[in-house]
């Protein structure tokens, strides 16, 4: 006797679910490529554990994803033979999200009219349920590898699903197979044009072969032959074949803004391809975010938690390909080899390289690279040591002279003052507020540039990052400013005299007055109009510093 038991849904899923159904997303094609996409990882799963259980494989060895059509009953079945699932797996996976940061990703979604939810389902790993968009049945038969037992797992996308066993015999041999019963107004999903124009569009690079059945029971067709685009050459392949995989490995639906894709050969054997995006993941500053590099050794698929490339380039992403490490490789051991510590330089700096390549050859490319990704790249400059100057030449600001563009620190070097030493800054939350601060005077009426800076990172690589070709950098917030050795562009006065007695005098009463709250009371050149303003003291923090650590309870 086999019973079906009934569950509800977490209430986030119910809620994601009733956005996907309710909100009419433009592109629906998308539960295509996320079904393909689950499809082909739990074969690249299985793969993985037949390394030490060969025996999981069984009589059939080739990863296969198999479209059956059914246009006459409504219908699209997308099968593996992949890992498949048990009845908790399933529970556990189709039922809740595992996932940190639902809220926020729900919220986008819903705060937002253009259809951009659809391109954020991939992204964020829900992308199963985005099959309900096109389906209002959903059926899941899988069995996982080695398992005697099969199960069924059944929803119409509502309020839960049911779950109960189903005779092996109705099941794949290994794997999972999931049957779509079509909507009315989603019933080209079961043609062939539609399905084969989609697959080809999406998933043309996914690294297991899909094939297509026009009707159950009837032979199948070829469709893409699943061999790993990485491993081809340069040369084979177009810019549309790049933009498909950068899909696939990214969730996201843009153009990449960057492609490195080389083979490294001599002392270590990989080969790698990474996409910088075209524009910013949503969960970039999310705390708990790992990188997104893929490691794969002999094309089989090991982990996308290796930490391929230093942190601050989080947002790169793509895979490694190594046949230096052994296939059994276990995940704990990845962290300790010197292998991938030798992989890990080399891909970041080839990156590095194609960035700065890119900011010779397009600059404008370039710009976009850095609006999305500018305050990444600057954690770089305190985090990795080796790579800090060529980080500070590679970084882009706004400064009191940019205008709207942006200046580099050659920029500022080339055109600054005679003798001048300090490389000048003022950090802050904005930069209409930076604009209007009065530390700035003295600045403007003597032409010296000052880097307006705005971002959170700002604080701390500035404290961090001693020097740039030889110049320091210095927060004009702190200390003196020694403007007293620039002229002034507008009057003739000589400058640098001592303040004059009456004002000598107006100090050291000021300085009497507040001696509980300040540590001293100068005469200063950075003001032309304001009378008076705060500066730090050349030992202590510069004052932003100061503000974030109060705010952080320190
Ligand atoms: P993600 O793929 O990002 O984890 P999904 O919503 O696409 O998120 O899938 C959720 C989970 O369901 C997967 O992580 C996997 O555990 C399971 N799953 C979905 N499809 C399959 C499948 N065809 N075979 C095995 N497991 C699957
Ligand atoms: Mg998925």
């Amino acid at each position: 006797e086999m019973t079906a038991e009934s569950h509800v849904f977490e209430a986030d899923v119910a809620r994601l679910l009733h956005m996907m159904v309710h909100s009419v997303y433009s592109d629906k094609d998308v539960f295509l490529r996320e079904l393909i996409s689950n499809a082909a990882d739990a074969c690249e799963k299985l793969r993985y554990e037949a390394i030490a259980q060969p025996g999981l494989l069984a009589n059939d060895p080739d990863s296969r994803i198999l479209l059956t059509l059914d246009a006459d009953g409504g219908k699209l079945v997308v099968e593996d033979n992949g890992i498949g699932m048990s009845r908790d797996e399933m529970i556990e996976a189709l039922g809740t999200i595992a996932r940190s940061g639902t809220r926020a990703f729900m919220e986008r979604i819903e705060a937002n009219k253009q259809g951009e939810g659809a391109q954020l389902i991939g992204q964020f790993g829900v992308g199963f349920y985005s099959c309900f968009m096109v389906a209002d049945r959903v059926d899941v038969i899988s069995r996982r590898a080695g398992a005697e037992d099969a199960w069924l797992w059944s929803s119409d996308g509502k309020g839960g699903y049911s779950i109960a066993p189903v005779d092996v015999s109705e099941a794949p041999a290994r794997g999972t197979r999931i049957t779509l019963h079509l909507m009315e107004d989603a019933k080209s999903y079961a043609s062939r044009w539609s399905v084969e124009r989609i697959v080809k569009e999406q998933s043309g690079h996914v690294p297991v072969p899909i094939k297509i059945a026009e009707k159950p029971g009837e032979e199948a067709t070829q469709l893409t032959d699943g061999t790993a685009l990485w491993t081809k050459s340069k040369s084979d392949i177009t810019a549309e074949e790049y933009t498909d995989f950068y899909r696939g490995v990214s969730g996201q639906y843009d153009e990449p803004a960057l492609t490195v894709h080389f083979r490294a050969e001599g002392r270590h054997e990989y080969s790698a391809l990474a996409f910088v995006p075209g524009s910013q993941p949503f969960d970039l500053f999310d705390p708990d975010r790992k990188g997104r590099m893929k490691l794969y050794v002999k094309r089989v698929f090991i982990t996308d938690e290796a930490e391929l490339l230093p942190r601050y380039l989080r947002f790169v992403r793509g895979l490694v390909d190594t046949s230096d490490l052994p296939l059994n490789v276990s995940r704990e051991m990845i962290q300790e080899s010197p292998i991938l510590t030798a992989i890990r330089k080399g891909v970041t700096n080839r990156i590095i390289t194609a960035i700065e390549k890119q900011a010779e050859s397009d600059h404008d490319a370039f710009l976009k690279i850095w609006e999305n990704f500018g305050s990444l790249i600057k954690e770089g400059i305190y985090e990795d040591f080796e790579r800090r100057s060529q980080l500070l030449a590679l970084s882009r600001f706004r400064t009191t002279t940019s205008g709207d563009g942006y200046r580099s620190l050659a920029d500022y070097i080339r055109d600054g003052k005679e003798g001048q030493q300090s490389i000048y800054y003022l950090v802050g939350g904005s930069l209409e507020q930076l604009k209007a601060s009065p530390q700035l005077e003295g600045f403007r009426a003597r032409g010296i540039e000052v880097l307006l800076l705005t971002d959170s990172v700002d604080s701390f690589w500035v404290t961090n990052a001693p020097e740039f070709e030889g110049k320091s950098f210095k927060s004009i917030t702190q200390g003196s400013a020694d403007l007293a050795q620039f002229k002034r562009q507008d009057e003739d006065k000589p400058e640098g005299e001592s303040a004059p007695a009456e004002v000598q005098a107006f100090l050291d009463y000021a300085k009497q007055k507040l001696a509980d709250e300040v540590s001293d009371v100068r005469a200063s050149d950075r003001l032309i109009e304001s009378a008076v303003c705060l500066v730090a003291s050349e030992q202590g923090y510069d004052r932003q510093l100061e503000k974030i650590l109060q705010g952080a309870g320190r």
